[in-house]
């Protein structure tokens, strides 16, 4: 009986009707209760991909996902923040962000998902800091960030379980890239983890789900336009992912890096953007114009404020403090140079993300990558482009085989042409609010 209504709900989007908010709630909690099979889920997901949503049916599955389970309630802590990226390669921006807003005064408690296809995720990397814990119940987080302003946690099982299931069926079917899906997907979440003040960092190019501007601006005003029927302040910044955003691929060295920047050793990209949207945040938060905000953004990295509350949120968290003093010089390093003069017209980011992975996956010594050049650089043959990093202990059990391969997959990232390549990304393209 309940088989043939989901199935009449499918059938009815794949004849291209719009589906009201009671058949989509019908289907998602059908799903949740298991009493709609997998694979009528999957003729349902098919069905959103090829016929798509409107933007009525796209809130409706947004909702579903958050009201079927359980949303916090953050309101002891006043007006908190938080962020969220659709998910690039080298992007450590949470790192930066979370204590450079806290150490402002702006309440942020970041719940952060793990690494997802080629691109990182939070979740992993905070792992690095030994001892740490970020998969804690709500009320201790709380606690910590009343008494820090910052927390890192994990998705609990209870916060948006529809979006859980449902994310993992659709990395099993590769149904990952597709507007109405990704934008439920991420505001369900948004809306359960409970903040007053939500900035999405949209990104586009071969380094994230949306390839080209144009579906990520699609994305950003679907999502926007929900966190605002929700009453809350939120805008969206469209950036290129087109090449790495930091220096760094791998995630202790991608906590390395954050270190760095936040010492002031390492100016880049990731520091720029990890500023915007910080200020993005405390302005919002503090009801200022957004170059006051920056200001204060960019004096608490250089008076060392935002690196030294960075340490306090992880020692609150129980990590262990000592990677703050780690020197890259503590890994074996190998650099690759350039075979010929030329201008770098493309750098393979999607694979660059999906190599690390599989590096660090099949060898135990491997740590990651530095990026040293970027698009449209004039490179000298034997100029570095990228260098490789392992760590020493291990490092004795690669072959000489097993190295040149690994060396010969980087060197297929990099696209060097004769000719000057003019081409250069603007890293943020478009504020959306
Ligand atoms: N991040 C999410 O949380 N969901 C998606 O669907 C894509 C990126």
């Amino acid at each position: 009986m309940e088989n043939n209504k989901f199935q009449d709900i499918i059938n009815r989007k794949m004849q291209n009707k719009t589906l009201n908010k009671d058949e989509i709630f019908f289907i998602i909690s059908g799903y949740l209760k298991d009493t709609l099979t997998e694979n009528l889920m999957i003729s349902f997901l098919k069905s959103i991909a090829e016929k798509g949503m409107n933007n009525d049916e796209i809130y409706f599955l947004t909702k579903a996902m958050q009201e079927l389970g359980e949303t916090l309630d953050l309101s002891e802590l006043g007006t908190v923040a938080d962020k969220h990226s659709t998910g690039g390669v080298s992007d450590s921006t949470t790192l930066l962000i979370v204590p450079i807003v806290a150490s402002l005064g702006v309440k942020i408690l970041k719940m952060s998902g793990k690494s997802l296809g080629f691109t990182g995720g939070t979740a992993d990397k905070i792992l690095c800091f030994k001892g740490l814990k970020n998969n804690i119940e709500i009320e201790k987080a709380i606690e910590i960030t009343k008494q820090t302003n910052g927390c890192f946690i994990t998705q609990s099982n209870k916060i948006a379980p529809a979006d859980k299931k449902i994310y993992e069926l659709r990395d099993r079917i590769g149904l990952i890239e597709n507007i109405p899906l990704i934008a439920s997907s991420i505001i369900s979440k948004k809306l359960a983890s409970g903040s007053d003040i939500i900035i999405l960092d949209v990104k586009f190019g071969d380094g994230a789900f949306m390839k080209n501007k144009k579906d990520a601006e699609k994305l950003a005003n679907i999502m926007v336009d929900i966190l605002k029927k929700e009453g809350k302040k939120t805008c969206a910044v469209l950036t290129s992912m087109q090449e790495p955003l930091g220096d760094f691929i791998g995630d202790e060295l991608e906590i390395l890096e954050s270190i760095l920047i936040l010492k002031g050793l390492r100016k880049n990209n990731l520091l720029i953007l990890s500023e915007f949207l910080s200020a993005l945040i405390v302005e919002k938060a503090k009801d200022i114009p957004f170059n006051q905000a920056l200001l204060q953004v960019q004096k608490s990295i250089k008076s060392g404020k935002a690196f030294e509350k960075l340490k306090e949120i992880i020692k609150a968290q129980g990590g262990d403090l000592t990677l703050f003093d780690k020197d890259l010089k503590s890994f074996k390093s190998i650099v690759i140079k350039a075979k010929t003069d030329g201008f770098v017209k493309e750098i393979k980011t999607k694979k660059l993300g999906f190599l690390t992975r599989h590096h660090k996956e099949k060898y135990a010594c491997f740590a990651g990558v530095e990026i040293k050049t970027r698009v449209g650089k004039k490179l000298r043959q034997s100029n570095k482009i990228i260098k490789l990093f392992f760590n020493i202990k291990d490092f004795k059990k690669l072959n000489d085989k097993e190295l040149t391969e690994i060396i010969k997959n980087y060197e297929k990232c990099f696209v060097i042409s004769e000719n000057n390549v003019k081409q250069k990304y603007k890293l943020i393209e478009k504020i959306i609010n």
